[in-house]
Protein backbone atom coordinates (compact mmCIF):
# COMPACT_ATOMS: atom_id res chain seq x y z
CA UNK A 1 0.00 0.00 0.00
CA UNK A 2 1.20 3.20 -0.70
CA UNK A 3 0.05 7.34 -0.76
CA UNK A 4 1.04 9.30 -3.95
CA UNK A 5 1.32 12.75 -3.80
CA UNK A 6 1.55 15.50 -6.64
CA UNK A 7 2.52 18.59 -5.26
CA UNK A 8 2.38 21.65 -8.15
CA UNK A 9 3.45 19.22 -11.22
CA UNK A 10 4.26 20.30 -13.89
CA UNK A 11 5.51 18.62 -17.49
CA UNK A 12 6.73 20.45 -20.42
CA UNK A 13 7.88 18.38 -23.21
CA UNK A 14 10.99 19.87 -25.75
CA UNK A 15 9.59 22.17 -28.12
CA UNK A 16 7.72 24.17 -24.95
CA UNK A 17 4.97 22.09 -25.19
CA UNK A 18 2.89 22.82 -21.74
CA UNK A 19 1.12 19.19 -21.42
CA UNK A 20 0.49 18.91 -16.83
CA UNK A 21 0.27 22.48 -15.41
CA UNK A 22 0.90 22.70 -11.70
CA UNK A 23 -1.31 20.25 -10.50
CA UNK A 24 -1.50 19.29 -6.98
CA UNK A 25 -3.65 15.96 -5.61
CA UNK A 26 -2.84 13.27 -2.91
CA UNK A 27 -3.96 9.32 -3.61
CA UNK A 28 -4.64 7.59 0.17
CA UNK A 29 -3.63 4.55 0.80
CA UNK A 30 -5.48 1.95 -0.82
CA UNK A 31 -7.28 4.20 -2.65
CA UNK A 32 -8.58 3.82 -6.25
CA UNK A 33 -8.47 6.58 -8.16
CA UNK A 34 -9.02 7.82 -11.51
CA UNK A 35 -7.88 10.36 -13.16
CA UNK A 36 -10.70 11.52 -16.18
CA UNK A 37 -10.47 14.02 -19.03
CA UNK A 38 -10.54 14.46 -22.76
CA UNK A 39 -7.64 12.98 -25.37
CA UNK A 40 -4.69 15.17 -24.78
CA UNK A 41 -5.27 16.43 -21.82
CA UNK A 42 -2.32 15.18 -19.75
CA UNK A 43 -3.51 12.24 -18.24
CA UNK A 44 -0.66 9.57 -19.20
CA UNK A 45 1.89 11.88 -18.98
CA UNK A 46 0.87 12.11 -15.33
CA UNK A 47 0.39 8.71 -15.07
CA UNK A 48 4.01 8.17 -16.73
CA UNK A 49 6.00 11.02 -14.45
CA UNK A 50 4.38 8.88 -11.09
CA UNK A 51 6.10 5.50 -12.45
CA UNK A 52 9.15 7.73 -13.74
CA UNK A 53 8.76 6.73 -17.12
CA UNK A 54 8.37 10.73 -17.91
CA UNK A 55 11.21 13.35 -15.85
CA UNK A 56 8.72 16.11 -13.92
CA UNK A 57 9.62 19.75 -15.07
CA UNK A 58 8.76 21.64 -12.12
CA UNK A 59 7.02 20.38 -8.51
CA UNK A 60 7.16 17.20 -6.48
CA UNK A 61 6.14 13.88 -6.35
CA UNK A 62 6.20 12.07 -2.98
CA UNK A 63 5.66 8.19 -2.79
CA UNK A 64 4.97 6.66 0.43
CA UNK A 65 6.49 10.03 2.28
CA UNK A 66 9.36 9.37 -0.31
CA UNK A 67 10.24 12.79 -2.55
CA UNK A 68 10.80 10.21 -5.56
CA UNK A 69 11.50 12.95 -8.34
CA UNK A 70 14.94 11.63 -8.82
CA UNK A 71 14.02 7.56 -7.70
CA UNK A 72 14.71 5.05 -10.77
CA UNK A 73 11.38 3.85 -12.24
CA UNK A 74 12.64 0.35 -11.15
CA UNK A 75 13.16 1.24 -7.46
CA UNK A 76 10.01 2.92 -7.10
CA UNK A 77 7.58 -0.34 -6.83
CA UNK A 78 5.04 0.65 -9.36
CA UNK A 79 3.27 -2.15 -11.90
CA UNK A 80 1.94 -0.19 -15.07
CA UNK A 81 -0.77 -1.58 -17.59
CA UNK A 82 -0.94 -0.20 -20.91
CA UNK A 83 -4.11 -0.32 -23.36
CA UNK A 84 -2.30 -3.01 -25.46
CA UNK A 85 -1.09 -4.73 -22.51
CA UNK A 86 2.14 -6.64 -24.81
CA UNK A 87 2.68 -10.04 -23.87
CA UNK A 88 5.71 -12.53 -24.32
CA UNK A 89 4.14 -14.32 -27.43
CA UNK A 90 6.68 -17.44 -27.10
CA UNK A 91 5.58 -17.56 -23.01
CA UNK A 92 2.71 -19.34 -21.98
CA UNK A 93 -0.20 -17.73 -19.92
CA UNK A 94 1.30 -19.10 -17.15
CA UNK A 95 4.87 -18.04 -18.02
CA UNK A 96 3.90 -14.34 -18.62
CA UNK A 97 2.26 -14.06 -15.33
CA UNK A 98 5.17 -15.27 -13.40
CA UNK A 99 7.83 -13.67 -14.88
CA UNK A 100 8.50 -10.79 -12.86
CA UNK A 101 8.69 -13.08 -9.98
CA UNK A 102 10.56 -15.54 -11.70
CA UNK A 103 13.33 -12.48 -12.78
CA UNK A 104 12.91 -11.80 -8.60
CA UNK A 105 14.08 -15.33 -7.94
CA UNK A 106 11.18 -16.15 -5.64
CA UNK A 107 10.47 -19.20 -4.72
CA UNK A 108 9.05 -21.26 -7.34
CA UNK A 109 6.44 -22.49 -4.98
CA UNK A 110 4.95 -19.26 -4.30
CA UNK A 111 5.40 -18.32 -7.71
CA UNK A 112 3.18 -21.53 -8.90
CA UNK A 113 0.71 -20.17 -5.91
CA UNK A 114 0.44 -16.43 -6.92
CA UNK A 115 -0.42 -17.55 -10.53
CA UNK A 116 -2.44 -19.77 -9.04
CA UNK A 117 -4.43 -17.33 -6.97
CA UNK A 118 -4.37 -14.75 -9.71
CA UNK A 119 -5.47 -16.68 -12.74
CA UNK A 120 -8.49 -17.66 -10.72
CA UNK A 121 -9.72 -14.20 -9.85
CA UNK A 122 -8.97 -13.10 -13.43
CA UNK A 123 -11.33 -15.91 -14.99
CA UNK A 124 -7.89 -17.12 -16.90
CA UNK A 125 -7.15 -20.37 -15.05
CA UNK A 126 -8.23 -22.60 -18.01
CA UNK A 127 -5.58 -20.57 -20.48
CA UNK A 128 -2.36 -20.99 -18.75
CA UNK A 129 -0.87 -23.27 -21.10
CA UNK A 130 -1.88 -21.07 -23.79
CA UNK A 131 0.75 -18.52 -25.78
CA UNK A 132 -0.68 -15.35 -26.04
CA UNK A 133 -1.35 -15.53 -29.72
CA UNK A 134 -4.01 -17.79 -29.13
CA UNK A 135 -6.52 -15.68 -26.76
CA UNK A 136 -9.31 -13.09 -27.23
CA UNK A 137 -8.42 -9.55 -26.47
CA UNK A 138 -10.06 -9.50 -23.35
CA UNK A 139 -8.00 -12.36 -22.24
CA UNK A 140 -4.63 -11.04 -23.07
CA UNK A 141 -5.71 -7.73 -20.85
CA UNK A 142 -6.25 -10.09 -17.80
CA UNK A 143 -2.77 -11.52 -18.25
CA UNK A 144 -1.33 -8.10 -18.71
CA UNK A 145 -2.99 -7.09 -15.38
CA UNK A 146 -1.94 -10.82 -13.69
CA UNK A 147 1.86 -10.04 -14.78
CA UNK A 148 1.38 -6.82 -13.56
CA UNK A 149 -0.03 -7.34 -10.54
CA UNK A 150 1.30 -10.76 -9.22
CA UNK A 151 4.22 -9.01 -7.54
CA UNK A 152 1.96 -7.02 -5.50
CA UNK A 153 3.50 -3.37 -6.17
CA UNK A 154 2.51 -0.82 -3.71
CA UNK A 155 0.82 1.41 -6.49
CA UNK A 156 -0.61 -0.03 -9.49
CA UNK A 157 -1.20 2.62 -12.63
CA UNK A 158 -3.49 1.87 -15.65
CA UNK A 159 -3.34 3.31 -18.68
CA UNK A 160 -6.87 3.13 -20.69
CA UNK A 161 -6.57 -1.13 -20.43
CA UNK A 162 -10.06 -1.43 -21.52
CA UNK A 163 -10.46 1.23 -24.83
CA UNK A 164 -9.68 -1.80 -26.67
CA UNK A 165 -12.29 -4.05 -25.95
CA UNK A 166 -15.84 -4.71 -27.08
CA UNK A 167 -18.68 -3.06 -24.77
CA UNK A 168 -19.63 -6.49 -22.86
CA UNK A 169 -16.28 -7.17 -22.42
CA UNK A 170 -14.77 -3.85 -20.77
CA UNK A 171 -18.40 -3.69 -18.53
CA UNK A 172 -17.47 -7.66 -17.63
CA UNK A 173 -13.57 -6.85 -16.86
CA UNK A 174 -14.12 -2.96 -14.85
CA UNK A 175 -15.85 -5.36 -12.39
CA UNK A 176 -13.30 -7.74 -11.86
CA UNK A 177 -10.32 -4.81 -12.33
CA UNK A 178 -12.56 -3.20 -9.29
CA UNK A 179 -13.16 -6.48 -7.07
CA UNK A 180 -9.64 -8.14 -7.88
CA UNK A 181 -7.73 -4.73 -6.74
CA UNK A 182 -9.96 -3.55 -3.99
CA UNK A 183 -9.15 -6.97 -2.34
CA UNK A 184 -5.60 -6.47 -2.65
CA UNK A 185 -5.26 -3.36 -1.38
CA UNK A 186 -3.42 -2.23 -3.54
CA UNK A 187 -3.40 2.43 -4.13
CA UNK A 188 -4.50 2.31 -8.19
CA UNK A 189 -4.08 4.69 -10.58
CA UNK A 190 -6.43 4.64 -13.36
CA UNK A 191 -6.87 6.79 -16.64
CA UNK A 192 -9.58 6.46 -18.72
CA UNK A 193 -11.44 9.30 -21.47
CA UNK A 194 -14.71 7.28 -20.24
CA UNK A 195 -17.25 9.19 -17.66
CA UNK A 196 -19.08 5.84 -17.12
CA UNK A 197 -15.92 3.84 -16.14
CA UNK A 198 -14.72 6.89 -14.06
CA UNK A 199 -18.36 7.09 -11.44
CA UNK A 200 -18.09 2.85 -11.69
CA UNK A 201 -14.55 2.34 -10.84
CA UNK A 202 -13.18 5.09 -8.38
CA UNK A 203 -13.22 5.96 -5.23
CA UNK A 204 -12.34 9.91 -6.02
CA UNK A 205 -12.10 10.91 -9.74
CA UNK A 206 -9.82 13.37 -10.42
CA UNK A 207 -10.73 15.03 -13.85
CA UNK A 208 -8.23 17.30 -16.17
CA UNK A 209 -8.68 19.35 -18.91
CA UNK A 210 -5.65 21.11 -20.85
CA UNK A 211 -3.20 19.48 -18.01
CA UNK A 212 -5.03 21.63 -15.70
CA UNK A 213 -7.38 19.95 -12.38
CA UNK A 214 -10.79 20.93 -13.03
CA UNK A 215 -12.11 19.12 -10.31
CA UNK A 216 -11.36 16.31 -7.58
CA UNK A 217 -14.01 14.64 -5.50
CA UNK A 218 -15.57 11.34 -5.00
CA UNK A 219 -17.59 10.24 -8.01
CA UNK A 220 -21.46 11.51 -6.67
CA UNK A 221 -19.67 14.94 -5.44
CA UNK A 222 -18.28 15.45 -9.01
CA UNK A 223 -21.78 14.24 -10.76
CA UNK A 224 -24.03 16.58 -8.15
CA UNK A 225 -22.12 19.20 -7.70
CA UNK A 226 -19.28 19.59 -10.25
CA UNK A 227 -16.96 22.81 -10.06
CA UNK A 228 -17.21 23.96 -13.21
CA UNK A 229 -19.40 23.95 -16.30
CA UNK A 230 -16.92 21.87 -18.28
CA UNK A 231 -17.18 19.32 -15.51
CA UNK A 232 -21.31 18.96 -15.47
CA UNK A 233 -21.19 18.64 -18.99
CA UNK A 234 -18.14 16.38 -19.45
CA UNK A 235 -20.26 13.82 -16.92
CA UNK A 236 -23.25 13.23 -18.43
CA UNK A 237 -23.98 10.50 -20.48
CA UNK A 238 -26.94 12.65 -22.13
CA UNK A 239 -26.02 16.18 -23.05
CA UNK A 240 -26.26 18.67 -20.63
CA UNK A 241 -28.58 21.47 -21.14
CA UNK A 242 -26.75 24.91 -20.26
CA UNK A 243 -28.56 28.04 -21.02
CA UNK A 244 -27.85 31.72 -20.79
CA UNK A 245 -30.03 33.86 -18.28
CA UNK A 246 -30.41 37.62 -17.51
CA UNK A 247 -29.92 38.17 -13.36
CA UNK A 248 -32.66 40.70 -12.31
CA UNK A 249 -33.35 41.43 -8.32
CA UNK A 250 -37.20 42.48 -8.85
CA UNK A 251 -37.31 45.05 -6.18
CA UNK A 252 -35.40 43.36 -4.63
CA UNK A 253 -37.92 40.92 -3.44
CA UNK A 254 -36.25 37.65 -5.07
CA UNK A 255 -33.37 36.79 -7.54
CA UNK A 256 -35.04 36.20 -11.29
CA UNK A 257 -33.43 34.13 -14.13
CA UNK A 258 -34.65 35.57 -17.27
CA UNK A 259 -34.29 33.29 -19.89
CA UNK A 260 -36.12 35.19 -22.50
CA UNK A 261 -39.59 33.35 -23.03
CA UNK A 262 -38.86 31.79 -19.57
CA UNK A 263 -37.87 32.63 -15.92
CA UNK A 264 -37.20 31.06 -12.62
CA UNK A 265 -37.45 33.04 -9.68
CA UNK A 266 -34.74 32.19 -6.79
CA UNK A 267 -36.24 33.18 -2.99
CA UNK A 268 -33.73 34.50 -1.01
CA UNK A 269 -33.85 31.81 1.66
CA UNK A 270 -32.30 29.34 -0.95
CA UNK A 271 -28.60 29.19 -0.01
CA UNK A 272 -27.46 30.06 -3.35
CA UNK A 273 -29.66 33.31 -3.44
CA UNK A 274 -26.96 35.79 -2.50
CA UNK A 275 -23.90 34.43 -4.52
CA UNK A 276 -26.52 34.80 -7.34
CA UNK A 277 -27.63 38.09 -6.67
CA UNK A 278 -24.18 39.63 -7.33
CA UNK A 279 -24.48 39.11 -11.30
CA UNK A 280 -27.69 41.30 -11.39
CA UNK A 281 -28.02 42.90 -14.47
CA UNK A 282 -25.99 40.31 -15.84
CA UNK A 283 -25.47 37.30 -16.95
CA UNK A 284 -25.33 33.07 -15.48
CA UNK A 285 -25.30 30.05 -17.29
CA UNK A 286 -27.84 27.59 -15.85
CA UNK A 287 -26.71 23.86 -16.39
CA UNK A 288 -29.68 21.38 -16.11
CA UNK A 289 -29.30 17.62 -16.13
CA UNK A 290 -32.16 15.86 -18.56
CA UNK A 291 -33.19 13.78 -15.21
CA UNK A 292 -33.53 17.41 -13.35
CA UNK A 293 -36.51 17.76 -15.49
CA UNK A 294 -39.61 15.73 -15.92
CA UNK A 295 -43.12 16.18 -18.03
CA UNK A 296 -45.54 18.13 -15.75
CA UNK A 297 -49.10 18.74 -16.50
CA UNK A 298 -50.64 21.95 -17.38
CA UNK A 299 -51.72 22.70 -13.90
CA UNK A 300 -48.47 22.23 -12.48
CA UNK A 301 -47.64 25.41 -10.69
CA UNK A 302 -44.13 25.11 -9.40
CA UNK A 303 -41.11 26.02 -11.86
CA UNK A 304 -41.34 25.02 -15.84
CA UNK A 305 -40.73 25.61 -19.22
CA UNK A 306 -42.90 25.41 -22.04
CA UNK A 307 -41.93 24.10 -25.32
CA UNK A 308 -43.06 22.02 -28.06
CA UNK A 309 -41.79 18.37 -28.06
CA UNK A 310 -39.46 18.13 -31.64
CA UNK A 311 -37.68 15.04 -31.33
CA UNK A 312 -38.09 11.47 -29.42
CA UNK A 313 -35.26 9.23 -28.71
CA UNK A 314 -35.87 5.57 -27.31
CA UNK A 315 -32.46 4.38 -25.75
CA UNK A 316 -33.81 0.73 -24.99
CA UNK A 317 -33.99 1.81 -20.85
CA UNK A 318 -35.32 5.14 -21.40
CA UNK A 319 -37.06 7.85 -23.22
CA UNK A 320 -35.08 11.44 -24.37
CA UNK A 321 -37.48 14.44 -25.41
CA UNK A 322 -35.99 16.86 -27.17
CA UNK A 323 -37.83 20.12 -26.58
CA UNK A 324 -37.65 23.49 -28.61
CA UNK A 325 -38.15 26.12 -25.68
CA UNK A 326 -37.44 28.82 -27.66
CA UNK A 327 -34.02 29.32 -25.41
CA UNK A 328 -30.49 30.59 -27.24
CA UNK A 329 -28.08 27.39 -26.75
CA UNK A 330 -24.41 28.23 -24.97
CA UNK A 331 -21.17 26.06 -25.57
CA UNK A 332 -19.74 24.97 -22.72
CA UNK A 333 -17.29 27.15 -21.63
CA UNK A 334 -13.53 25.59 -22.05
CA UNK A 335 -11.07 26.43 -18.81
CA UNK A 336 -8.42 28.91 -20.48
CA UNK A 337 -5.55 27.28 -22.06
CA UNK A 338 -2.55 27.34 -19.95
CA UNK A 339 -0.11 27.92 -22.63
CA UNK A 340 -2.04 30.99 -24.09
CA UNK A 341 -2.17 32.45 -20.89
CA UNK A 342 1.55 31.99 -20.42
CA UNK A 343 1.82 33.56 -23.80
CA UNK A 344 0.33 36.42 -22.31
CA UNK A 345 -2.93 36.20 -24.06
CA UNK A 346 -6.29 34.23 -24.00
CA UNK A 347 -7.80 34.23 -20.52
CA UNK A 348 -7.07 38.12 -19.81
CA UNK A 349 -9.52 38.56 -22.83
CA UNK A 350 -12.23 37.07 -20.73
CA UNK A 351 -12.19 33.49 -22.11
CA UNK A 352 -14.86 31.52 -23.45
CA UNK A 353 -17.00 33.83 -21.21
CA UNK A 354 -16.15 36.75 -23.16
CA UNK A 355 -17.21 34.94 -26.61
CA UNK A 356 -20.44 33.53 -24.71
CA UNK A 357 -21.07 37.52 -24.06
CA UNK A 358 -20.03 38.11 -27.22
CA UNK A 359 -22.20 35.69 -29.07
CA UNK A 360 -25.54 37.26 -26.99
CA UNK A 361 -24.79 40.91 -27.12
CA UNK A 362 -28.22 42.47 -27.20
CA UNK A 363 -29.82 39.46 -26.48
CA UNK A 364 -33.71 39.37 -28.14
CA UNK A 365 -36.55 38.57 -25.64
CA UNK A 366 -38.94 36.45 -28.09
CA UNK A 367 -42.29 37.06 -26.39
CA UNK A 368 -43.40 34.13 -27.36
CA UNK A 369 -42.51 30.87 -29.18
CA UNK A 370 -43.63 31.58 -32.58
CA UNK A 371 -41.48 34.65 -32.17
CA UNK A 372 -38.23 32.52 -30.70
CA UNK A 373 -38.67 30.51 -33.95
CA UNK A 374 -38.58 33.57 -36.04
CA UNK A 375 -35.39 34.78 -34.39
CA UNK A 376 -34.22 31.12 -35.15
CA UNK A 377 -34.64 31.23 -38.28
CA UNK A 378 -33.34 34.32 -39.03
CA UNK A 379 -30.23 33.31 -37.47
CA UNK A 380 -30.61 35.78 -34.21
CA UNK A 381 -29.43 32.60 -32.23
CA UNK A 382 -29.48 29.08 -32.41
CA UNK A 383 -32.23 27.79 -30.22
CA UNK A 384 -31.29 25.25 -27.43
CA UNK A 385 -33.49 22.03 -27.57
CA UNK A 386 -34.15 21.53 -23.99
CA UNK A 387 -33.25 17.29 -23.22
CA UNK A 388 -35.51 15.75 -21.11
CA UNK A 389 -35.39 12.32 -19.30
CA UNK A 390 -39.09 10.57 -20.06
CA UNK A 391 -38.27 7.47 -18.19
CA UNK A 392 -39.76 4.13 -19.88
CA UNK A 393 -42.71 5.80 -21.37
CA UNK A 394 -42.69 8.45 -23.70
CA UNK A 395 -45.58 10.61 -21.69
CA UNK A 396 -45.45 12.90 -24.95
CA UNK A 397 -45.49 12.62 -28.87
CA UNK A 398 -43.70 14.67 -31.62
CA UNK A 399 -45.04 18.45 -32.00
CA UNK A 400 -47.00 18.00 -28.20
CA UNK A 401 -46.93 21.01 -26.87
CA UNK A 402 -44.67 20.17 -23.19
CA UNK A 403 -44.97 21.44 -19.81
CA UNK A 404 -41.33 20.79 -18.31
CA UNK A 405 -41.41 21.17 -14.47
CA UNK A 406 -37.89 21.85 -13.13
CA UNK A 407 -36.17 20.67 -9.69
CA UNK A 408 -34.76 23.84 -8.74
CA UNK A 409 -32.63 21.71 -5.82
CA UNK A 410 -30.69 20.37 -9.34
CA UNK A 411 -29.91 23.40 -11.12
CA UNK A 412 -26.26 24.13 -11.27
CA UNK A 413 -25.43 28.20 -11.64
CA UNK A 414 -21.92 29.07 -13.64
CA UNK A 415 -20.54 32.32 -14.39
CA UNK A 416 -20.35 32.75 -18.07
CA UNK A 417 -16.85 31.72 -18.19
CA UNK A 418 -17.88 28.37 -16.42
CA UNK A 419 -16.96 28.60 -12.80
CA UNK A 420 -19.33 27.51 -9.89
CA UNK A 421 -21.57 30.51 -8.75
CA UNK A 422 -21.85 29.14 -5.23
CA UNK A 423 -18.95 26.86 -4.27
CA UNK A 424 -18.98 23.38 -4.53
CA UNK A 425 -19.11 21.12 -1.43
CA UNK A 426 -16.30 18.99 -0.92
P1 LIG B 1 -3.89 12.07 -22.60
O1 LIG B 1 -3.30 10.87 -21.96
O2 LIG B 1 -4.83 12.82 -21.70
O3 LIG B 1 -4.53 11.76 -23.93
P2 LIG B 1 -1.14 12.91 -22.97
O4 LIG B 1 -0.59 12.95 -21.60
O5 LIG B 1 -0.81 11.74 -23.81
O6 LIG B 1 -2.73 13.13 -22.90
O7 LIG B 1 -0.69 14.23 -23.74
C1 LIG B 1 -0.82 15.52 -23.20
C2 LIG B 1 -0.26 16.51 -24.21
O8 LIG B 1 1.15 16.35 -24.30
C3 LIG B 1 -0.82 16.33 -25.61
O9 LIG B 1 -0.97 17.61 -26.18
C4 LIG B 1 0.25 15.54 -26.32
O10 LIG B 1 0.27 15.83 -27.69
C5 LIG B 1 1.51 16.04 -25.63
N1 LIG B 1 2.58 15.01 -25.59
C6 LIG B 1 2.48 13.77 -25.09
N2 LIG B 1 3.66 13.12 -25.17
C7 LIG B 1 4.53 13.99 -25.75
C8 LIG B 1 5.91 13.93 -26.12
N3 LIG B 1 6.64 12.83 -25.89
N4 LIG B 1 6.47 15.03 -26.70
C9 LIG B 1 5.74 16.14 -26.91
N5 LIG B 1 4.44 16.25 -26.58
C10 LIG B 1 3.84 15.21 -26.01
Amino acid sequence: MSSVILDKVTKVYPGDHLAVDKLSLKAEDGEFLVLLGPSGCGKSTLLRMIAGLEDITEGELWLDGELANQVPPRDRDVAMVFQNGALYPHRTVRGNIAFPLEIAKADPQLVRERVRELSKALHIDETLDRRPGTLSGGQRQRVAMGRAIVRQPRLFLMDEPLSNLDAGMRTELRMEISALVRSLGITTIYVTHDQVEALTLADRIAILNRGVLQDFGTPAQIYNDPATAFVAAFLNSQQLNLLAADVHTPQNQYVMLDFGPHRLSIPWSDPRAYAISQHTGGQVLIGMRPDGLAPVPESYDGPAFYGRVRTLEYHGHEWMAYIECGVPAVPVPEPPDPREVRRGHGASGGGLGALVRRMFPQRQEPQDLEQADQNSSNGLHRRADLTVRLGNRPVWRTGDAAKVGIDMSRLMIFTPDGARIDKPRR
